[in-house]
């Protein structure tokens, strides 16, 4: 079956994403060990707290990252990977290849953004 073949080729892809992210996120955490000791005054506190912010933000997506990466070779391996989790129709290869870790078709995905913005928006006000 042709589909398998293209299943291990993204499933390489994947765990050499999947590799990188451990590494992103081991170093990451080895940074936060060492901060706050060389605070100086306030304008550097300031600095160094937004600094922080972000740092854990991009920690957050790469985590994040690291979770949908992971529960994507468990389907791989569950055989049913490649399927919209939405509409149920494959995946084109493509689009897979593209997004490894893609849970929906485009159509599906767009949607599933549009009602992330909105829900988002609503959560300001
Ligand atoms: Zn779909």
């Amino acid at each position: 079956m042709s589909d398998q073949k293209e299943l291990e080729k993204i499933k390489v892809v994947l765990l050499a994403r999947k590799k990188e992210l451990e590494e992103a996120i081991t170093q990451l955490q080895s940074e936060g060990g060492a901060k706050i000791d060389q605070v100086q005054d306030q304008a550097d506190q300031a600095l160094s707290s937004a600094f922080e912010t972000l740092k854990s933000s991009l920690h957050n997506n790469e985590y994040e990252e690291y979770k949908m990466i992971e529960k994507a070779i468990e389907m791989i391996d569950a055989g049913t990977y490649g399927r919209c989790i939405d509409c149920q129709q494959l995946i084109s290869e493509k689009r897979l290849l593209s997004y490894p870790n893609a849970t929906r078709c485009l159509p599906c995905q767009e949607k599933a953004e549009e009602e992330r913005e909105k829900n988002s928006m609503q959560s300001y006000f």
